[in-house]
């Protein structure tokens, strides 16, 4: 740096006013504000932490409370059962452990809100489970499709292709890697698994997606997923569907993902949100409990 200096010095000496044109002028005139340096490209994550700290982008917790009365999915009989959810305690400030409090637990992999990996399904079995799931495919823009309306009329309503082409002619294509998530209002009926299964002349009730819908979002659109507000992915009737609960069957088989017992449906924007649903890191999990969180611009 010095010798560049007693260089330019030199320089100027024999130069003239060279030296100002060439050193001095350029900075006048940056100093005016007139010319500007290629600024620094701002770091987008500081961007982001910077907003949520100040509250300009919310986080929405998008997951049911986990306790003995979550509601799990019934299947008929010859097929085999989930347990729910059961915590058990280990100590609690007590001669166990005097300072400190810790439960164990005990819980399907596929109960309350939780991820429902590609190895879940026979159409996926060769594809990954939990563990095995690029870490960066558990992120993307959320589609918020809105059938509120439709399942207060026909509880188990089945989301089509058409309902995603409506969708999309008022909101746009859905991008690439987006979740797509259904609101339907199902989530109100959790607190109470006899309401939320919805069991109406021996058949359970609620909406979904269905076979149609899957292909549409595997063959002409590439989502990483999709969510339902239900007990499931499938809408009730996907249960004696061929395959029997094709969205299941479409999804997995096109390694996509499932998301179920979602909340709050109803706080997210129909589009740009960004939705974050990190599974815990189960050896062979076929799906996991999953604390899903949503960030979108305070509106
Ligand atoms: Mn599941």
């Amino acid at each position: 740096m010095v010798a560049t200096l007693s260089q330019e010095v030199v320089m100027s000496r024999m130069a003239g006013d060279r030296v100002f044109s060439v050193l001095i002028l350029p900075l006048l005139v940056a100093a005016c504000g007139t010319v500007h340096a290629p600024a620094t490209p701002p770091d987008p994550l500081a961007a982001v932490a910077d907003a949520i700290a100040s509250g300009a982008v919310e986080v929405i917790d998008l997951t049911l409370t986990l306790n003995a009365k979550t509601p799990v999915i019934q299947l008929p009989p010859p097929f085999a059962n989930s347990p729910g959810y059961e915590a058990h305690l280990i100590s609690r400030f007590d001669e166990k452990g005097p300072a400190w409090y810790w439960n164990s637990f005990s819980m399907g992999e596929h109960v309350g809100t939780h991820f429902d990996a590609p190895c879940h399904w026979v159409s996926g079995k060769d594809g990954p489970c939990v563990d095995a799931i690029e870490p960066a495919r558990f992120i993307g823009p959320v589609a918020v499709v809105d059938v509120t309306a439709d399942v207060r009329t026909k509880a188990d309503f089945v989301c089509t292709k058409e309902t995603l082409l409506n969708w999309e002619k008022q909101n746009g294509r859905i991008p690439a890697r987006a979740w797509v998530l259904l609101r339907t209002g199902w989530s109100a009926r959790a607190a109470d698994a006899a309401t939320y299964l919805n069991v109406v002349d021996g058949r359970p009730r609620y909406p979904g997606f269905g076979k149609e819908s899957a292909e549409f979002l595997t063959q002409e659109r590439d989502v990483l997923g999709v969510g339902t507000e239900a007990i499931g992915t499938d809408a009730s009737s996907g249960a004696t569907a061929d395959p029997p609960f094709p969205n299941h069957f479409v999804m997995h088989g096109a390694s996509k993902f499932g998301l179920a017992s979602l909340t709050n449906l109803d706080r997210v924007q129909t589009t740009g949100a960004l939705l974050i649903a990190t599974p815990l890191k189960i050896e062979r999990g076929s799906g996991s409990p999953v604390r899903v969180i949503a960030l979108q611009p305070r509106s």
